[in-house]
């Protein structure tokens, strides 16, 4: 059982090491806090140096040895299969930790419940692909062919804003290929981690073939540079997915980086400006602002910038705020304390750059919001791309409105940036939009929509938001070596030192 029991009013878990549900070997916990309330809800152990490396040669022993070693894709497939419906089945479970965990809102993290089941279910297909290529071969009788090989132990490293969603971005793929895996879930959401790796048990895969480690950055760490460790999966921030790098180039093991973001936003006058506006307001407001793909600047064009911004203001001040677990509420709280006074910080630096608080920028008062972390939705306008509001990921609700003069400048504006995870592009014209696109250097872009993922598109950045993509045939790609074949069918090798 990953919950022993609740005590106190606080529910205690353990992690997952080779089929067995364990407290820290130091005896170390640390508590996950409901950012509704900042009280903590739940107790979940710090893995020692010692709970990682078990976790490790685990996952190693599944690997080379036992069912999993031998297991066919077909029997992969079946397992994925019943882990979607077992998803499913818990759909609530799942949902009611991670608004305790982040403050993510009930009703968006019920809603993905299902796309969570059917990442699952598209996997388990992925898994009885064909993947491999038949070459053409220079000489007769000669067979060139390349097969797909799981690369190894996987250490997958979360962040707290999706965690169940990213997580799963890498099992699902990295499992399907035949890995095993070491995962380090954020410390701020620990608990729907623990809770989905008891269902990938139920499902039936075998012991050591997933397992959890929980604790701080530190575990995520040591976690990282152990040498039983052949590809490190990340999705956070740019300044720590530098580091994984780092420690991975000391022994070139495989990584995939899902880093951070500051995505434009555009707006062209001819675009359907209700449909913009709707637009603007989920890309930067959903989740809280706490999204990677978060379309932080929203660029808008001079002739409509006015119009516009009061549209967008107006629409932002009917944002309703509240407990994440009331259905009717449109923004939740911030996920974290760290995160909270991140965001107030990052709204006193606009202001003495010089951009204008249009709205928002503070707490909200009433007496419903005592003890919660939450900031109102928030927009600068008149605000220029090199401030630092502009360049830096606030990751949180808090938007950025700039003027451009035409597309030229709308591309120059939206390129300058570290950053190329996503972009938007509002507009009615077709020509427009596809010259938008080729121009636009990012991961993903959306015209006349804005943030649409799942499981069959491929997602990942340019440029400093990350390397490799998730989701899709492209994912199998990042849990897998391409081994080469020759086989000789009926040639005479010669001796390769004779004269003729
Ligand atoms: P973070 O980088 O602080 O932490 C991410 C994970 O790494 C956590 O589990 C943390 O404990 C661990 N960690 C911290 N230091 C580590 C170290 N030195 N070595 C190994 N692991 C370490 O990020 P966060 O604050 O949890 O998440 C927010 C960030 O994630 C934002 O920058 C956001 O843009 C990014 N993000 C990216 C995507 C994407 O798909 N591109 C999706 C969601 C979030």
């Amino acid at each position: 059982m990953n919950k022993l029991g609740t005590t106190a009013g606080l529910e205690h878990y353990q992690m997952l090491v080779d089929g067995v549900w364990r407290d820290s070997s130091e005896k170390a916990t640390f508590d996950s806090i409901n950012p509704a309330t900042s009280q903590p809800w739940a107790r979940v152990p710090v893995a020692s140096e010692q709970d990682i490396g078990d976790a490790v040669q685990a996952a190693r022993r599944a690997f080379e040895t036992g069912p999993w070693a031998a297991s066919s894709p077909l029997q992969r497939a079946t397992l994925l299969r019943k882990l979607g419906d077992l998803i499913s089945d818990n759909a609530g479970e799942l949902a009611r930790i991670q608004v305790l965990e982040n403050g993510r809102l009930i009703r968006e993290v019920s809603g993905r419940a299902r796309a969570l089941a059917n990442h699952a279910y598209f996997f388990a297909g992925v898994a009885e692909s064909p993947t491999g290529e038949t070459l053409a071969s220079s000489v007769p009788n000669m067979q060139v062919f390349t097969v797909r090989e799981p690369i190894g132990v996987v250490a997958a490293i979360t962040p707290w804003n999706s965690p169940l969603t990213l997580l799963l971005w890498k099992l699902c793929p990295a499992l399907a290929a035949g890995n095993t895996v070491v995962v380090k879930p954020s410390e701020i959401t620990p608990v729907s981690t623990l809770v989905l790796a008891g269902l990938f048990s139920e499902a039936g895969f075998p012991d050591g073939v997933v397992n959890v480690v929980t604790g701080a950055g530190s575990v995520g760490a040591t976690l990282a540079a152990h040498p039983g460790v052949d590809k490190i999966a990340f999705t956070g921030s740019t300044a720590v997915g530098k580091k994984i790098a780092r420690t991975a180039a000391d022994r070139l093991a495989r990584v995939s980086l899902e880093l951070g973001g500051k995505s434009p936003n555009i707006v062209f006058p001819d675009a359907d400006l209700t449909s913009a506006v709707n637009g603007v307001v989920g890309g930067i407001f959903t989740a809280t602002g706490q999204t990677c793909m978060a379309g932080s600047r929203v660029l808008v064009h001079t002739d409509i910038y006015d119009e516009f911004c009061d549209a967008l203001i107006a629409r932002t001040e009917r944002v309703k705020i509240g407990d994440p677990m009331d259905p009717d509420t449109e923004m939740g709280t911030m996920a974290c304390r760290a995160q909270y006074d991140r965001v107030l910080h990052y709204i006193e630096v606009a202001k003495e750059d010089g951009a204008r608080l249009a709205t928002g920028g503070d707490r909200p008062e009433a007496p419903e919001f005592v003890g919660g972390l939450y900031i109102r939705p928030t927009v600068f306008t008149d605000v220029d791309n090199h401030m630092r509001i502009a360049r830096e990921e606030v990751f949180g609700p808090v938007a950025v409105a700039i003027r451009f003069s035409d597309e030229d400048d709308a591309v120059a504006i939206a390129n300058d940036t570290r950053f190329g995870l996503a972009a938007g592009v509002w507009t009615n014209d077709l020509a427009k939009a596809h010259r938008m696109v080729r121009r636009l250097r990012a991961g993903t872009v959306w015209v006349n929509n804005y943030r649409r993922t799942n499981h069959v598109a491929p997602f990942g950045g340019f440029k400093e938001s990350g390397i490799g993509r998730e989701n899709g045939f492209h994912a199998i790609e990042e849990y897998t070596e391409v081994k080469t074949v020759w086989i000789d069918t009926g040639n005479q090798i010669t001796d390769p030192f004779s004269r003729p």
